[in-house]
């Protein structure tokens, strides 16, 4: 697709209608998904894979800057239409597949580096997508996503705001993470309800004040700020003892004793550093109670 603005009258002709249930909200301005592929910082060695590639509008752009694009898309009726078309560069390898399903790992070793992702991500996916790349954050450099507005302020938001949350503290426990521009709902087709935001996560190399702190098990993480922030009107250490039931209420207060976080504050007063502490200092309790395999 030569023009992003097309969108509209291909599916106008072809008297189809984007699907709503699969995030269907194409870009249609070429010097948005320009500026987008652009800021995304690609090089000539790199491969890039494409989480999303509807009629190609991000495609196209990065495919002439990086080596090769992998493209991931779920949508048989799109993939078809390319295949008919041969309009996608060809260093671009169409996959139809859903991106939960991606195998991150099998691409770092195809590709013979961690992955670099660039996605207008379906709003549909966006959540179980992101922790899916927490899952998978050894072998992901960077990706630069275009998510709601929502939730990129919720990945950007610092302690003591109301959108300081789970997906606030995990991934500033273990990316650094920067907003690079915002998009109007008239740069899609169909117009979303929401206004969105395209932020870059970069895994690795790590940012130095993470690399600074101790190691911690990152599923013990999670289980702990799940816990604080599903009861967050609670104080933290009512919210823990509701949340983590393998462990008591005097080793929970014991390891907040440790890590000095006063028993009464409520989960968006602590900071990601203190929830790392916090990990520490509850390992040992619940890994005695629940050895890890
Ligand atoms: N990249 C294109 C653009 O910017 O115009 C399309 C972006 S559109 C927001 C999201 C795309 O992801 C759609 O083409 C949709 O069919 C596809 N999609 C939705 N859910 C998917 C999934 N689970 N796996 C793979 N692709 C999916």
């Amino acid at each position: 697709m030569s023009n992003p603005r097309n969108i509209k009258q291909l599916l106008a002709e072809k008297k189809l209608a984007p699907h709503k249930k699969l995030g269907q909200n194409f870009l249609i301005h070429r010097a948005t998904a320009e500026k987008i592929a652009r800021m995304a910082g690609i090089t000539e060695e790199d491969t890039v894979v494409e989480l999303g590639v509807g009629f190609g509008a991000l495609t196209q752009p990065m495919a002439e800057t990086a080596a090769k694009v992998i493209g991931l898309e779920i949508d048989a009726g799109i993939v078809a239409w390319h295949e008919e078309q041969q309009d996608l560069p060809e260093n671009v390898q169409l996959i139809h597949q859903d991106i939960l399903q991606a195998d991150f790992r099998k691409l770092a070793e195809q590709t013979g580096a961690r992955v670099k992702i660039v996605a207008n991500l379906p709003y549909s996916v966006s959540t179980p997508l992101l922790f899916k790349l927490i899952d998978h954050q050894d072998d992901i450099a960077w990706a630069v996503l275009m998510l709601q507005k929502e939730v990129s302020q919720r990945l950007t938001a610092t302690i003591n705001t109301k959108n300081y949350g789970i997906l606030s503290v995990i991934f500033n426990s273990c990316a650094a993470i920067q907003t690079l521009m915002e998009v109007g709902p008239g740069q899609f087709h169909p117009r979303p309800k929401v206004d969105s935001q395209v932020v870059r996560i970069v895994f690795h190399p790590k940012p130095e004040k993470i690399a600074k702190l101790p190691d911690f098990n990152g599923d013990l993480l999670r289980k702990i700020v799940r816990s604080a922030f599903q009861q967050r009107r609670k104080t933290l250490v009512n919210a823990l003892s509701a949340g983590l039931q393998q462990v008591n209420k005097d080793n929970i207060l014991q390891a907040l004793e440790k890590t000095a976080i006063p028993p009464k504050v409520r989960a968006e007063n602590v900071s990601v550093e203190k929830y790392i502490a916090l990990a520490n200092a509850l390992s040992k309790p619940l890994h005695s109670h629940y050895p890890l395999p």
